[in-house]
């Protein structure tokens, strides 16, 4: 069983399971959690929560909104009430401090259903795949705020699968499913990690965020590094790693700055030498007398999903 067709198998030895999985098991237990909460009123009456991921109010008092559905709402000409307002300023408000795409990998509901997909993809080495630009997302973001302006409604969250998957599972509606093994299939045969890593116009919305959030993930022990290549095979976004990983020798900081990064801590996870920590933006000074002695440039895409 080498290390890199199963990453992370040095760091269980050296950390022990519990500390090689912390970030994946809190991972899942916030995106269950969440569901739940959402749940907890249409199933058993208790309404801690109520409405979904596209507007809710907690405890009949805090409203959260969307801010990617409020821009797209405002954009469609519609006038926003100011709970929608404070609702979506209270959401920014954590995701700027959290990380954008935090979003992603602590809270969408879909990420569960594209990780499924890309380890059995990996499990069985399926083909990768169709590869559209990484820029794809953006574009499609902008097509999507046009769509809204043009057509006056927020024509995109008729078919957002973020949206219909979140809204089917609380309103328990039979074509969730569907969309749910649409994108699967689609991760799955037509292009691994396709949909969050390449389209996902969701996904660019809030990495736009994550680009100046505070949170973020630094390689403050990069010198430790081995070289095994685990944090690129279990990152989504694999090519955000290395300007910090492998900046010792250009006087590049440590800290991983691409608001591509989910801050989803599975490079902390499976890292046998504790490189990498979640550090402030800030803190992002290379050591002067940091210098590596290699000097090899890895590929991203040795390990990329
Ligand atoms: S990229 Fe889109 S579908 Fe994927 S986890 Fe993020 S918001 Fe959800
Ligand atoms: S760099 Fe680390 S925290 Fe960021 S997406 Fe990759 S594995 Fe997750």
């Amino acid at each position: 069983m080498s290390a890199k067709a199963y990453p992370g198998q040095e760091a269980i030895k050296e950390k022990g399971w519990l500390a090689a999985y912390k970030w994946l098991i809190l991972r899942r237990a916030s995106q269950l959690i969440i569901l739940l909460l959402f749940l907890l009123g249409p199933w058993f009456g208790v309404w801690i929560v109520k409405g979904n991921l596209t507007s809710s109010l907690i405890l009949d008092v805090v409203p959260l909104s969307d801010p990617f559905i409020l821009l797209q709402s405002l954009i469609a000409g519609h006038v926003a009430a100011s709970t929608a307002i404070i609702g979506a300023a209270i959401v920014m408000g954590v995701y700027l401090l959290l990380g954008g795409r935090v979003y992603c990998s602590f809270v969408c509901p879909m990420n569960f259903v594209t990780d499924v997909s890309r380890w059995i993809a990996k499990r069985f080495d399926l083909p990768k795949g169709w590869k559209p630009a990484r820029e794809t997302r953006l574009w499609i973001l902008a097509a999507v705020m046009i769509a809204a302006f043009v057509t006056g409604v927020m024509a995109w969250e008729m078919l957002n699968p973020v949206t219909v998957l979140h809204r089917g599972l609380v309103y328990g509606l039979s074509y969730t499913w569907t969309v749910a093994l649409a994108i699967f299939i689609f991760d799955m045969v037509v292009s691994r990690r396709g949909w969050c890593g390449h389209l996902c116009p969701m996904g660019a919305f809030y990495g736009l965020i994550g680009s100046v959030s505070l949170l973020r993930v630094s390689a403050k022990r990069r010198t430790a590094c081995n070289d095994c290549m685990d944090c690129f095979a279990v990152c989504p976004e694999p090519h955000v790693i290395t300007p910090a990983l492998r900046g010792a020798n250009t006087g590049t900081g440590p800290v991983i700055l691409s608001g591509d990064c989910t801050n989803c801590g599975r490079c902390i996870d499976v890292c046998s030498k504790d490189v990498f920590e979640f550090d402030v933006r800030f803190n992002n000074a290379a050591p002067a007398n940091e210098g590596r002695a290699d000097t090899d440039a890895v590929s991203t895409d040795r390990h990329a999903a």
